[in-house]
């Protein structure tokens, strides 16, 4: 089915921009290539006339078939007073040999003239003759119009002519850009109604989120007529970010019903959001709209009930439909069945009726009075269900432990030793480390890997600490939330003490024998 309105992923170039974002050429391959078989409609794979690494991505590129999306190069019209044939900067756009080239040119006196230092004329013709030689050359022509809205409210017959001069000369879709981010919805809609009423090409948005309504100008720009919108996954790009794609998408599709991505790409867009964060080395961020680990996560005990009898009544669509998952989020304001829907969330045989439950529900807000915290230690909470429910033994018990610290001059040598009982076995194992935990944590885990050799594979992914009641001093109660990773799934558990080394070997045990449970 032919889209109603085209995806344009801008990730690897404009999004690239973040701060903190930093993609290899071969993380940019990978993402094109994610990118692709999710089916938006172009990849826009970089700035060849910026760079040496978007000059290698193309070059390689040209190595990869891609089956949905189209790839294209960004860059600009050609320079002031320069014939476009003798561009250098045009020259390599032709060479990175894409079926899209996109153009960005000024729409806005004040950069004509401030910036680009040079006529209103001379910039028509820049625009003009670029276009024209790129379909010359068979090129499919994006043309950004740079500061699109601000231009336009600054004059409108200028802004209007300096896209009409894009279209006369062939422009496949004329891409309305709010560079600055600043403006507002009404403005958006009011501005793409403007130049619907005077463009015949497909008409384009690309939005920044600095006001933080990126998305929803998008949204304006589609309402008042725009059919191809320009953005990132997750969001990302200079300053604020660009207009979130993993957004827009689900929005398009689901909210304004509108045919974008095939529908079997849908479920797919957790996966993709999560994908890019990876490959950018970003954490996830959990309340990111219909993607974020919270998107559908219900704590209070009045929802969770409803949701229990009927999801409708406080979700706005299946979380499935995108890829996501319902969460019941277990919290000193959890009910009955918040436990009864986490538990068989985990995986466990459970109902209102199991005699258990009391038990569960009585430990588990012991504990969070204490100073335990579930949320983020789900891990740990099957743990707890598993032991009430099941009435097992732990796989193993830390018969004694422990920790010193020696510093001398420059150096400081931290060292653990642990001694773990496994049925009537027992190992003692000494290690160093980097501190205390990380000492700790090498100790154990040498003494659990000769009794369970898959706990090679589990790592330490993230370690905080939380001091509790702070009121207290240095007697306060410490929280260690651990996340560890065995290559394919991520877990969280938590611990508690007064002190911090005892909090962190309680959290690092729930870990190890969650990682055995889940065999
Ligand atoms: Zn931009």
């Amino acid at each position: 089915m032919k889209p109603e309105v085209e995806i344009y992923d801008t990730t690897l170039r404009d999004g690239s921009q973040g701060e903190g974002i930093n993609f290899s050429v071969m993380d940019k391959l990978r993402i094109a290539e994610k990118l692709d078989a999710f089916g938006v409609h172009y990849i826009e794979g970089g700035w060849p006339g910026s760079n040496p690494r978007d000059i290698e991505f193309f070059e390689q590129a040209k190595q990869h078939r891609f089956r949905q999306a189209k790839l294209s190069a960004f860059g600009s019209t050609r320079r002031k007073h320069v014939a476009v044939e003798q561009d250098d900067q045009v020259r390599m756009l032709l060479e990175a040999k894409t079926p899209v080239v996109t153009l960005v040119a000024k729409t806005w006196l004040l950069h004509v003239k401030e910036v680009l230092r040079t006529t209103p004329d001379e910039n028509l013709a820049m625009i003009a003759d670029s276009v024209r030689f790129l379909k010359d050359q068979g090129k499919f022509v994006v043309y950004d119009a740079e500061h699109a809205f601000d231009g336009f409210k600054d004059d409108p017959e200028y802004a209007l002519a300096s896209w009409q001069a894009a279209e006369k000369a062939g422009a496949d879709v004329v891409v309305l850009c709010d560079t600055n981010g600043g403006c507002l919805p009404a403005d958006i809609a009011r501005i793409t109604a403007a130049a619907r009423g005077k463009l015949t090409a497909r008409l384009g948005i690309h939005t920044h989120n600095d006001i933080g309504l990126g998305v929803a100008n998008a949204l304006a720009a589609i309402g008042a007529g725009a059919t191809h919108v320009q953005g990132t996954v997750n969001g990302y790009g200079e300053r604020t970010g660009n207009c979130n794609l993993t957004t827009v998408i689900p929005n398009v599709a689901l909210k304004m019903n509108k045919n974008c991505v095939p529908s079997s790409s849908l479920p797919k867009l957790r996966e993709l959001s999560q994908f890019v964060d990876e490959m950018a080395n970003i954490r996830h961020d959990p309340r990111q709209p219909w993607v974020g680990a919270t998107a559908f996560a219900h704590k209070g005990g009045i929802h969770v009930n409803a949701v229990e009898k009927l999801a409708r009544s406080y979700e706005h669509i299946d979380p499935a439909v995108v890829g996501n998952r319902r969460r019941v989020l277990i919290s000193d304001l959890a009910g009955r069945s918040n436990i009864v829907m986490k538990a068989q969330e985990l995986g466990f045989k459970i109902s209102a009726d199991t005699p258990e439950l009391k038990t569960i529900l009585s430990r588990i807000k012991d504990l969070e009075h204490q100073g335990f915290e579930f949320e983020a230690a789900e891990a740990s909470l099957a743990l707890l269900i598993r032991r009430i429910l099941r009435h097992k033994d732990f796989p193993f018990t830390v018969e004694a432990y422990h920790v010193s610290m020696r510093r001398d001059a420059a150096d400081s040598v931290v060292e653990a030793t642990v001694k773990v009982r496994v049925g009537s076995k027992v190992a003692h194992t000494v290690a160093e480390g980097d501190g205390p935990v990380n000492a700790l944590d090498g100790a154990l885990r040498a003494a659990l890997v000769k009794f369970f050799p898959q706990l090679n594979r589990v790592r330490l992914t993230d370690y905080k600490v939380r001091i509790l009641d702070s009121v207290t001093g240095t007697a306060a109660k410490t929280r260690v939330l651990i996340e560890s990773t065995d290559g394919r799934e991520e877990w969280g558990t938590v611990g508690v003490s007064e002190n911090i080394i005892e909090a962190s070997l309680r959290a690092l045990v729930d870990s190890m024998e969650y990682a055995l449970m889940r065999k």
